[in-house]
């Protein structure tokens, strides 16, 4: 068989974070990638401007504003550019800790229906900063603040934009990527737009370097990261078999080794009633 020689190869382009030194195997790091490349292509006669900020998507190289700032430099952007008669789509990648902050922002923003899509990858920790707990750290889960961790739901953010104007929200992971690929394509076509992708922490959440996707099938498949979206009108659960158990997926983790089984069942506890909220949202806007 002839070898095909470098220049023969069709050109590709590549994203890479190269100067945010992320941990090795950094799942927030392969979901930047992956929304850079989607949204790059999908959106590429527009010329697309993505930006962002955050432990593993890019501390310095993206960073263009401060914490929880993200949603209001878009409303200053997007109306500098209306002025100029400049248009093209905006994406921004950043943390759940931004989220947490700039929650305000980004739920007025969306309300006041100025169109770009917001990416999070949730990493339910402010990583960058020593791991503490953020508005949507899952119960019980350890965290530098809270070595025993807490019974406490977090912040469903796709949940509640979806009441402050987002044309659409989702869920996903990158365990799941056609998934994830189909829905930042959707995004990009419905703006105002959100999605939150689940992006384990290696050293927040205490696993090995090369297990961060499997952790983040696990959360899917065990009902902790249940895959959602709302769409022209719809409320739709992407049906994912139940293929783990909560206390597997709380086993793939040192944040929750101090679990007993009464704290196990409370997860599962946890995981009932998501079901029933999202099952109600389901059945009450099913087009
Ligand atoms: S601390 Fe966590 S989010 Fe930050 S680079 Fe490492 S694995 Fe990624």
């Amino acid at each position: 068989m002839p070898i095909k020689m470098v220049m023969e190869t069709e050109p590709k382009r590549v994203f890479m974070n190269v100067t945010a030194n992320q941990c090795p195997g950094c799942p927030e790091n392969l979901a930047t990638r992956l929304v850079m490349h989607i949204a790059f292509d999908h959106l590429a006669k527009q010329d697309p401007i993505i930006f962002g900020q955050g432990c593993g998507i890019g501390r310095d190289f993206l960073q263009r504003s401060g914490l929880g700032t993200h949603d209001s430099g878009i409303v200053g952007l997007l109306t500098a550019m209306q002025v100029r008669d400049i248009d093209r789509p905006i994406v921004v990648i950043d943390g759940d800790g931004q989220v947490d902050i700039g929650l305000e922002d980004l739920a007025t923003a969306f309300q006041q229906g100025y169109k770009y899509l917001h990416v999070v990858c949730d990493n339910q920790a402010h990583a960058a900063s020593g791991s503490h707990a953020t508005g949507s750290t899952q119960p019980l889960a350890r965290t530098s603040v809270r070595p025993a961790g807490k019974l406490r739901h977090p912040k469903h953010f796709p949940l509640m934009l979806m009441h402050s104007g987002a044309e659409y929200v989702a869920t996903a992971s990158t365990s799941h990527p056609q998934d994830l690929e189909r829905k930042i394509k959707a995004a990009c076509d419905r703006l105002p737009a959100f999605i939150q992708i689940l992006t384990p922490c290696n050293p927040s959440w205490g696993y090995d370097d090369h297990k961060g996707v499997e952790v983040s099938r696990l959360a899917v498949e065990s009902g902790m990261w249940p895959l959602y979206e709302w769409k022209d009108g719809v409320f739709a659960r992407q049906n994912i078999p139940r293929k783990a158990t909560v206390k597997e997926y709380a086993a793939s983790q040192r944040r929750y080794a101090h679990l007993t089984e009464d704290d196990l069942k409370l997860m599962e506890g946890y995981v009932g009633d998501l079901d029933s909220t999202l099952g109600k949202l389901q059945k009450g806007f099913s087009g």
